[in-house]
């Protein structure tokens, strides 16, 4: 794979001579690392970067190799690696105790170097595909933000997560203003365009690594906003407004603007579930609709329960 980063292994045996056997076979193609017992394993997992695959020993003097795989598949961080047993016990009892616990692979020594390469390459090149299809899972195709399976997942752990904590949590609908006129008008290849554009200003506008943004519909935006309030939810959705607005995108059909804008609804807050939560800031940005778009509205916004901004 090209340009990829080499891959990292982690290497598990006891013995000297089958480590050096191992890395004469894998060394200029990947970069290794060791461990000489099961617990030294364990603790190169939880401690340094995950390795991209374990080839890992049977027969270890602390804890078996079984209980090591047992223990990697047990743990969230580490359970996506594969591990590979690589081992003199080649007995049909003890391959299927190593399937068992979540092996991908069963390597018996004596083992041929190519036999080991073409291995390790494999299951490597299955995990690449496998973490693809997952980011591909949770991405909206055209603009590359979470798509709106990935929010509502995101939406509803946070959601509990708040709740539980008790604190507030942000959330942003964004709407761009006479998209379908923008369409009709210009055409879909540069309706699209225009959505990636509005994408990328979105995100661009994002100072938090925690703030998630995701397509949510057609021409739909949503930013959740963990551990935040509505003042800091409001700038959030200030800037994004903005920065929407400073791409002086030309929307001749517009009523608004002569050019693309967004209307936003805000809502903060504790103790709702996230369909009632969802609803709060649809709303809104109802409201912000209705009161002649490109602008920002939340429960408050000119009632008597706020000051109005
Ligand atoms: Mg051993």
């Amino acid at each position: 794979m090209r340009s990829m980063p080499q891959a990292t292994l982690l290497v598990v045996d006891d013995e000297p001579a089958n480590i050096e056997a191992l890395a004469a076979v894998l060394d200029p193609h990947y970069e290794l690392r060791f461990a000489m017992s099961g617990l030294e394993a364990l603790t190169a997992m939880h401690d340094g970067p995950l390795p991209d695959l374990v080839l890992l020993d049977v027969m270890l003097p602390d804890i078996d190799g079984f209980e090591v795989c047992t223990r990697i598949r047990a743990d969230a961080r580490t359970a996506g690696v594969p591990v590979i047993f690589i081992t003199a016990l080649g007995q049909p009892a003890q391959e299927e105790l190593g399937f068992g616990v979540g092996a991908v692979d069963y390597i018996a020594k004596p083992f041929t170097a190519a036999s080991v390469r073409a291995r390790v390459r494999n299951h490597l090149e299955l995990k690449r595909n496998r973490e693809l299809l997952q980011r591909l899972a949770i991405t909206d195709a055209l603009t590359g933000l979470a798509n709106r399976r990935h929010f509502d997942e995101a939406l509803r752990l946070e959601v509990q997560r708040h709740r539980r904590q008790g604190l507030s949590l942000g959330l942003a609908l964004i709407d761009i203003d006479h998209f379908k006129r923008y369409n009709d008008h210009y055409g879909h290849p540069k309706g699209d365009e225009c959505l990636n554009l509005v994408s990328a200003a979105l995100a661009g506008s994002l100072r938090r690594a925690s703030d998630l943004i995701a397509r949510v519909g057609g021409e739909e935006f949503a930013i959740l906003m963990p551990e935040t309030d509505l003042e800091g939810a409001l700038s959030v959705a200030e800037r994004g407004r903005a920065a929407v607005s400073e791409l002086a995108i030309p929307h001749a059909m517009s009523t608004t603007q002569p050019f693309i804008t967004v209307s936003i609804g805000l809502h903060a807050g504790i103790d709702i579930d996230d369909a009632q939560r969802y609803r709060a800031a649809d709303q809104q940005l109802y409201r912000a609709k209705a009161a002649g778009r490109d602008q920002i509205m939340w429960d408050g916004k000119g009632n008597a329960a706020g000051g109005g901004k």
